[in-house]
């Protein structure tokens, strides 16, 4: 089966792309997704227009599917390995061996952040303990906040929090240098910084209590964030296919239509050059599936639906 449209990756801009395409009615789409994701890992959104007590990752994503599967949209549990474009046609091959066929693709593949597996931090991510100051700032303001990070990764990152509160913790959980200036730094702000692994992190309900350190020390918090840096970004297909990368890894597009420099390939979402954002991410898919529809329209032009019989009615 050759689908006009592929869709690698079913989180926020895989899935609002998915929504776009299978409202034209027009065109068969397949959303491959390997499960995961950033918006699986967010137990709240904060940000969102119409959200104001926040949602879930896993409740955008399971309303999401169900949207986007009423409109005919069909969907694959898979990760895709390989991507190639030959005569025409893009030929994507799964882990399990099978293989996908498509006239148009997006890559909505998302980044993934780098965080050591620390009891207790997963049930807060998103709840309590954020990732994104441009996001979650809001939340730090004035309160007792603990920045679990890796050297100057986590050092810029106290400086961004320190504009939100007076009460900034830097743990050094790696041990990573941080520079003598950033060192400076952090004193001249009052930033605290502890060069200690964390050994787990208090939490009741996704709500921090504080932070233990493997020296059996324990901080109280009323609020945490991570920057441990180093985020894998999933662009191995675009590469694979001859996309342009940004030295950053992350895939370049046109800025209006989303489209690479590969014909009829997209991308949407954290894997594209842009702020890492739940709604950006959905705006990316609108578009791209916008642009992806265009194109679909000028390889096959649509049928027209009957002209209605207006004589009849005068
Ligand atoms: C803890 C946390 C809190 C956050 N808080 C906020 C917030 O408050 N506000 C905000 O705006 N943003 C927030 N974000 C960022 C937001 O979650 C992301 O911007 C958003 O998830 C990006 O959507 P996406 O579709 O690009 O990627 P994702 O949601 O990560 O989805 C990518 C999908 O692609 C799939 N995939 C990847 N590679 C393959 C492959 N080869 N084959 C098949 N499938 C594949 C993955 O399995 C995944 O399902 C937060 C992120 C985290 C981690």
């Amino acid at each position: 089966m050759i689908y006009d449209a592929i869709i690698v990756g079913g989180g926020l801009a895989g899935l609002q792309a998915a929504i776009q395409l299978g409202r034209y009615s027009a065109h068969n789409v397949l959303v491959v997704d390997a499960g995961g994701g950033r918006s699986s890992l967010c137990r709240n959104y904060h940000n969102i227009l119409g959200w104001p007590d926040g949602v879930p990752g896993e409740e955008l994503r399971v309303k999401g599917r169900l949207q986007a599967e009423s409109t005919g949209v069909e969907f694959q549990m898979d990760r895709i390995i390989k991507a190639k474009k030959q005569d025409g046609m893009i030929r994507l091959h799964g882990a399990g061996g099978q293989q996908y066929e498509c006239r148009t693709l997006l890559l909505a593949t998302g980044v993934m952040d780098r965080f050591p597996e620390l009891p207790g931090l997963l049930p807060a991510l998103g709840m309590t303990v954020y990732v994104c100051p441009d996001c979650d700032g809001y939340e730090i303001q004035d309160r007792q906040t603990v920045l679990l990070g890796s050297g100057d990764v986590g050092a810029n990152m106290a400086f961004i929090l320190r504009e939100r509160t007076g009460d900034l913790t830097y743990i050094n959980h790696e041990r990573a240098p941080v520079s003598t200036e950033n060192r400076k730094r952090l004193e001249v702000e009052d930033i605290q910084y502890i060069e200690d692994p964390v050994s787990h992190i208090d939490e009741q309900n996704g709500i921090i209590k504080g932070v233990a350190l493997e020296n059996g020390t324990m901080l109280p918090a009323e609020r945490g964030f991570i920057a441990f840096g180093h985020n894998p970004v999933h662009s191995e297909l675009a590469a694979q296919l001859g996309v342009t990368l940004h030295k950053n890894k992350h895939v370049e597009a046109d800025t209006r239509s989303l489209m690479t420099n590969i014909d009829h390939v997209w991308v949407a979402g954290d894997v594209a050059v842009h702020a890492e954002q739940a709604t950006v991410a959905m705006g990316e898919g609108a578009i791209a599936g916008i642009w992806m529809h265009k194109a679909l329209k000028k390889m096959s032009p649509p049928s027209l639906p009957p002209a209605k019989n207006r004589s009849a009615a005068r």
